[in-house]
């Protein structure tokens, strides 16, 4: 009897002090004013984010897995059951792209020939200048600043996400474009961030310049909106679902 009516006393204390507690805070909300920037933002868009991969309703469809019209060279890659196989050179889109969101999806050749950069070897170049590289690095050892989901000669992936040759795989990259003044000197690097099969394997990486094989990275200038370009490096690499939308700050109301 005694520790029952003990546990009464200390429900009935823990519930005072909650209470109390609580009305401190309602004060607090009554008489503290909200925090508000001032500034007069336009409302975000409301898009349809699409089905899982995509396309969302405000993208651009590169490839749907049917044609390659809006590539130049793409004539040359064959197409079959929803998929493109690199063949004979790369591709180059016919519109010239700055900051955006590509969504590539593909596929290292299932049979495995070859070995380091000889296997599934493939790359999205960013404004036909900065390679993600594309290759089979499922058990397959190349220098790390030149397997799956590096930049080419710049950074090494932060790990190694890649699925086994012949299964699909996903590029989500979000890029932002270096900037040149009119004398054409850099005044803003470029940044990418990569996610491959959903994992960060880059992460806001500043770009050095160019990603060359046979050099350092250098930056030569060039417009804002340049084309993206699929390699071809002898390896039949597949394709499918290519997508991207352009990126723009969030706006101010101009007016009040
Ligand atoms: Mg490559």
């Amino acid at each position: 009897m005694r520790t029952k009516t003990f546990s009464s006393r200390s429900l009935l204390a823990v519930v005072s002090v909650l209470v109390g507690f609580c009305s401190v805070l309602a004060v607090r909300a009554a008489f503290v004013d909200e925090y508000k920037s001032g500034i007069n933002w336009v409302e975000p868009k409301v898009i349809d984010p699409g089905p899982v991969g995509g396309p969302p309703s405000d993208a651009i469809v590169l490839f749907d897995g049917k044609d390659l019209s809006q590539w130049q060279g793409g004539d040359k890659w064959p197409i079959q059951d929803g998929y493109a196989t690199s063949k004979g050179g790369g591709i180059t889109t016919k519109a010239g792209f700055g900051d955006c969101q590509l969504h590539v999806e593909w596929a290292a050749p299932e049979e495995v020939k070859g070995s380091g950069q000889g296997r599934g070897n493939s790359g999205v170049y960013l404004m036909g200048k900065y390679e993600v590289q594309i290759l089979d690095s499922y058990d397959n050892t190349t220098y790390f600043d030149g397997q799956a989901g590096s930049l080419y000669k710049q950074y090494p992936p932060l790990v190694n996400a890649c699925r086994k040759p012949g299964e699909w795989q996903a590029y989500d990259i979000i890029f932002s474009a270096p900037r040149f003044d009119e004398e054409k000197k850099l005044t803003k690097p470029g940044y990418v961030t990569v996610l491959h099969n959903g994992v960060v394997v880059q992460n806001h990486s500043e770009l050095k310049g160019g990603t060359f094989y046979d050099r350092a990275p250098a930056y030569e200038p060039h417009p804002p909106r340049q084309p993206i370009h699929i390699q071809d490096h002898g390896n039949p690499v597949k394709f499918r679902n290519i997508w991207l939308r352009e990126l723009k700050d969030a706006e101010i109301s101009p007016g009040k």
